[in-house]
């Protein structure tokens, strides 16, 4: 062990070393030395505690590299904007939606500044949080009243704990969803408090099923969007308005958690028929749950729209104060919602819509200019071919969309290396590895992320 620790370089040889003075060129001196020091100090821990080094780790070059990569780590941030040329339009892993201009200089102005959060001006007493946004809300989707909280999982669990905590919930078995990150419907109704009564087959429920079930403490009766599967072939369900119909009769709240609201219709874009929510408040849902980060297309959000007398117990439960939604997603959203009113087409403003709706003619062209863009030095393929994109994010499930993308292959490196340094390059890049090219969707990217995504592949070749 004293011979391993005796091979360690002193800090002054090792910042005499060639290396080590661009870097502290770069860096200075002072964030390199606490660098240096920091990196010895474990070697000499690992000399130590009697792992097993290998001998190259002594050397001034390796030393000093690992610290040139430790010193450029720290510098980039660790959460950045990426290009994301998968095809998925919302994609969980990649922030979901990104915002439309006006909510950013929304949340841009709210966050600089102290703001009228939860106070009103016109009285100067205290105001709710709530009401920079409700009343849109309302007017989008014909609910009585609204409220929002940080994301669509705690928005459910909140109305099942405010609604039917020590009560029963009645759900369809075919709806009985697992969406991403550990939210199973059925955990999260055990979660609240109540107690799961399960009606129907997987593929079928009819509404004496329902009726059946109902007992003494039932609370709620609970539908959800299948948003990450279909369940095809011989299916029945009651309609909603059957099911608001016999909530009523029997004194009980008709709840759906919807995950991707809606607003707009998409038919038109070649895009299935979604349920929109204000045609659920119309067949008479009480209270409807959903993201407002999914095809919304704002920021992260749990948006609760129904009826009043129902919304109002929500809003002073504590639940709902733990799960509160900030004021910098508050201005987002609030500015979002905006793009939804006349004179503005949404399909138009909003980012993730636009991607979902945008014409495979404009796709192909970006496509076209991008392939046109790249210098093919580094290249043995650039080619473009029809691909399919998706919705993604638990909504329209399955839908593909047609897209086009550009398949890329580089001379001496496989497809997983490519995109290996492509994910790592200054603007990292996400794409799909198909048949051992790299293909970038050209749907999810925009005009306006070109330039980059050409930086980006040049950075990746030469590296
Ligand atoms: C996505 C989804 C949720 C969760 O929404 P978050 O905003 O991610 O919390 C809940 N229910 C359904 C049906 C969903 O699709």
């Amino acid at each position: 062990m004293k011979d391993s620790l005796r091979k360690l370089p002193s800090i002054q040889t090792l910042l005499e070393s060639p290396d080590a003075l661009a870097l502290i060129s770069r860096y200075g001196h002072e964030e390199v030395v606490v660098t240096l020091r920091d990196r010895v100090e474990r070697l000499r821990e690992q000399v130590v505690s009697g792992v097993n080094i290998s001998p190259s780790a002594f050397e001034i070059e390796e030393i000093v590299r690992g610290m040139g990569e430790q010193l450029e780590a720290r510098r980039q941030v660790s959460l950045r904007p990426v290009v994301n040329a998968t095809g998925i339009v919302i994609h969980t892993n990649l922030g979901r939606a990104p915002l439309a201009p006006e909510a950013l200089i929304a949340m841009q102005m709210v966050g600089a500044d102290y703001s009228n959060l939860e106070l009103d001006l016109a009285t100067g007493k205290r105001g709710s949080r709530y009401a920079h946004v409700e009343s849109q809300i309302c007017e989008l989707t014909g609910a009585e009243s609204a409220i929002v909280v940080n994301n669509c999982a705690a928005a459910v669990l909140a109305c099942l704990c405010c609604l039917a905590s020590g009560r029963a919930v009645v759900a369809a078995r075919g709806e009985l969803i697992e969406i991403g990150g550990s939210f199973r419907l059925p955990d999260v109704i055990e979660q609240s408090g109540a107690r799961l009564k399960e009606v129907g087959a997987t593929n079928k429920s009819r509404l004496s099923d329902y009726e059946k079930a109902i007992e003494q403490d039932t609370a709620v009766l609970l539908k959800s969007h299948t948003s990450n599967f279909r369940i095809v072939g011989f299916t029945a369900a009651p309609s909603r308005s059957e099911l608001a119909e016999l909530a009523e009769q029997r004194g009980l709240i008709l709840m759906e958690d919807l995950g991707s609201g809606v607003l707009v219709d998409l038919a038109p874009y070649g895009l299935p028929d979604e349920p929109l929510v204000p045609d659920l408040i119309k067949q008479g849902v009480d209270i409807v749950t959903f993201s407002g980060d999914k095809l919304l297309g704002g920021p992260q959000a749990g948006i609760i729209a129904g009826r009043k007398k129902v919304v109002d117990q929500l809003k002073t439960h504590p639940l709902t104060r733990a799960m509160r939604i900030d004021k910098l997603s508050l201005a987002a959203l609030e500015a979002t919602l905006r793009l939804y009113r006349p004179p503005n087409n949404p399909i138009e403003r909003i980012p993730v819509l636009r991607a979902l709706a945008e014409g495979i003619d404009k796709i192909k062209a970006r496509a076209e200019t991008l392939a046109r863009s790249l210098d093919n030095e580094g290249l043995t393929q650039v080619e473009i071919i029809e691909n399919t994109a998706y919705a993604g994010g638990g909504s329209l499930p399955q839908q593909a969309l047609p897209s086009f993308a550009v398949s890329l292959q580089a001379a001496d490196i496989s497809a997983q290396t490519f995109a290996s340094r492509l994910r790592r390059a200054e603007r990292g890049v996400l794409g799909r590895i198909k048949n051992d090219c790299l293909l970038l969707d050209m749907r999810t990217v925009r005009d306006t992320d070109l330039a980059q995504l050409v930086q980006s592949i040049s950075e990746a070749l030469s590296a």
